[in-house]
């Protein structure tokens, strides 16, 4: 075996696709029976689509709703509405999303395996270990694409743990008549909790309804995420509505997302945007990097995977540096950075270019400081 994969999500996924594409031996792991449920809304950024390796008429199959505005709220108050002919989100199912994906890599050769949890990797040697609950395997790359509480990552001392945030989520059936007000709409609300942000995201029979805490992690509960369901007016039963907890890792300035020849993808990288929690997006971009390194040190030698750090931090988190300082700056001054940024006339139009990915992070500083101190120039 040439890789071995460690994850069904969208970064095993892909990378498993990709690699098996190319002509290696790729055998993927998963611990779960597939398809398995994630606790996830499933909203994609329009700037994702070209990193989703599904054709167009699966891709298409798999999209709930295509998001044209983004309502952004301060405690339900306050309404900034961000509108786009083009798509800015598109709604997806994670289970069924990520099950075409696996599908997709199988095609193109991946050997699935699921039902097997990795319990630790070890990598010094000609070839990395791996240990699981059905014996042990050995492959000469080994990718670590296993989520938040990454098996492979704690292996080689690079969990970030202690970085976590926390969400609460709850799927709340409603009528397709109650739904017609949500549709190609998502909504984003500010100031409920400390360094958090909640969210309301339409899917064809349902509300995907979150709330994330990056520093509240512990001592807040359920009933929270019922109130914020109570304020945007949402009929629903409490006990006969699902809310899953889970945790989600921040990029918080780690450097370094490989040792040896094995390799971390996505979350188990702890690469989520550092403001809104988002990581499909990361997850798939680190997979696409992570194929065009090893496909590149399987030619010329294993020490081209030294690369793979580099362009981590190179393309993905030095957008992070900027997003990390402006949600220090916004989550600090919750009410008075709504005020002076999201209702800031020009916010609609740089939030919409962040989606669609005609604008990096990078460039929303000038852009904001432009826009404050000359609100009325174009
Ligand atoms: C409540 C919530 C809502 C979110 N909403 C969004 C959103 O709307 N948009 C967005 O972009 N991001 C969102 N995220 C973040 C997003 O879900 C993750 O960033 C994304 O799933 C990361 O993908 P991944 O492939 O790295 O890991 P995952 O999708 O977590 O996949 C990891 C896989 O590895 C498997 N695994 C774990 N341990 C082992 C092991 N030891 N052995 C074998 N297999 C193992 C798991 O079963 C899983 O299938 C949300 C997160 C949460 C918690």
């Amino acid at each position: 075996m040439d890789v071995l994969v460690v994850g069904a999500g969208p970064a095993g996924a892909t990378v498993a696709s990709g690699l098996a594409q190319a002509g290696l031996q790729v055998t993927l792991l998963e611990k779960a029976q597939l398809p398995r449920f994630k606790a996830c809304s499933g909203g994609l950024p329009a700037k994702v689509r070209p990193l989703v390796n599904l054709p167009d008429e699966v891709f298409d199959q798999q999209v709930e709703d295509v998001i044209h505005r983004v309502k952004f709220t301060y405690r339900h108050q306050d309404p900034v509405m961000v509108e786009s002919e083009d798509p800015l989100v598109y709604m997806v199912r994670r289970d069924r999303f990520d099950h075409a994906l696996i599908t997709e890599a199988a095609r193109h050769g991946a050997r699935i395996l699921d039902g097997i949890e990795v319990v630790g990797v070890d990598p010094a040697g000609p070839r990395v270990r791996v240990r699981t609950t059905k014996g042990e395997f050995a492959a000469r790359v080994v990718v670590g694409a296993d989520g938040v509480h990454s098996a492979v990552a704690r292996s080689i001392g690079q969990s970030g743990h202690e970085k976590l945030g926390f969400a609460f989520q709850a799927e709340v059936p409603m009528s397709p008549s109650a739904l017609e007000e949500w549709r190609g709409t998502v909504g984003g609300d500010f100031g409920r909790l400390p360094h958090g942000i909640g969210w309301v995201f339409p899917k064809s029979d349902h509300l995907s309804v979150g709330l994330l805490s990056f520093t509240q992690r512990r001592g807040w509960k359920r009933e929270e995420l019922f109130e914020f369901l109570r304020g945007h007016d949402l009929n629903f039963n409490p006990d006969r509505t699902r809310v899953y907890g889970h945790f989600l890792p921040r990029w918080h300035g780690q450097n370094r997302f490989h040792e040896q020849n094995v390799l971390l993808l996505g979350d188990a990288a702890g690469i989520v945007n550092p403001m809104t929690g988002a990581g499909v997006e990361a997850a798939m971009r680190s997979a696409h990097i992570a194929v065009e390194v090893i496909r590149d040190a399987f030619w010329h030698g294993d020490d081209r995977l030294e690369r793979y750090s580099q362009r981590i931090l190179r393309e993905i988190c030095r957008d992070f540096l900027d997003v990390r300082a402006m949600a220090k700056l916004f989550f600090s001054f919750t009410h008075l950075s709504y005020q002076v940024g999201i209702k800031n006339p020009k916010f609609s139009k740089i939030a919409a270019r962040l989606l669609t990915g005609s604008m990096d992070y990078s460039e929303v500083w000038a852009e904001m400081l432009k826009a404050t101190v000359a609100p009325n120039r174009n």
